[in-house]
């Protein structure tokens, strides 16, 4: 008797065959994607070869790595608006110095951005994940909390968004 192979015909299996390549335990992978053990175990010996398990794996750390930076780019994107806020406020309140610190910042910010952007356009996807390790990255952290002194509160939040952003914490 023939059975259908429930890991086979699982709509996660990609992600079902990295874990089994070389991830967590059977068990963890079968509570997170709701298959029998038995049903992984089966899959592994008879279904997975190791081909299929290499670009099971590279489309898997692809898509990761798609997805943190589409989300740092995003997160960049929020600060910069915060910093164009922070711009405008200085601008109103005459006070020129903060007001062109904080320019400075906010085109830096969109020079990181572009910069990232081009990255993405001529580059495997996966050597993004390292972002937070770049000296640009720590520069433009110090730049702009150095630039906001004047606006503790302004400042706060912005610490707060790097500490969650360098976690890998969702938005
Ligand atoms: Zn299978």
């Amino acid at each position: 008797m023939t059975r259908v192979c429930t890991v086979c015909t699982s709509p996660a299996r990609s992600r079902v065959d990295a874990e089994l390549a070389g991830g967590p335990s059977l068990a963890a992978t079968g509570r997170r994607f709701k298959l029998s053990p038995d049903a992984l175990l089966l899959h592994r010996r008879d279904h997975l070869s190791p081909a299929l398990a290499k670009v099971a794996i590279e489309r898997y750390t692809a898509d990761s790595a798609g997805r943190a930076f589409d989300s740092v780019v995003d997160r960049v994107e929020s600060l910069v608006t915060r910093l164009e806020a922070l711009l405008s406020l200085g601008e109103q309140k005459g006070a020129l110095t903060g007001a062109s610190n904080v320019a400075r910042e906010v085109r830096q910010s969109l020079e990181l951005i572009a910069r990232l952007r081009g990255e993405l356009d001529t580059r495997p996807t996966v050597t993004t994940v390292n972002l937070f390790s770049t000296p640009e990255f720590a520069n433009l952290v110090s730049a702009v909390l150095e630039a906001t002194q004047a606006f503790p509160e302004a400042r706060l939040v912005i610490a707060d968004r790097l500490d969650a952003i360098q976690a890998g914490e969702p938005g």
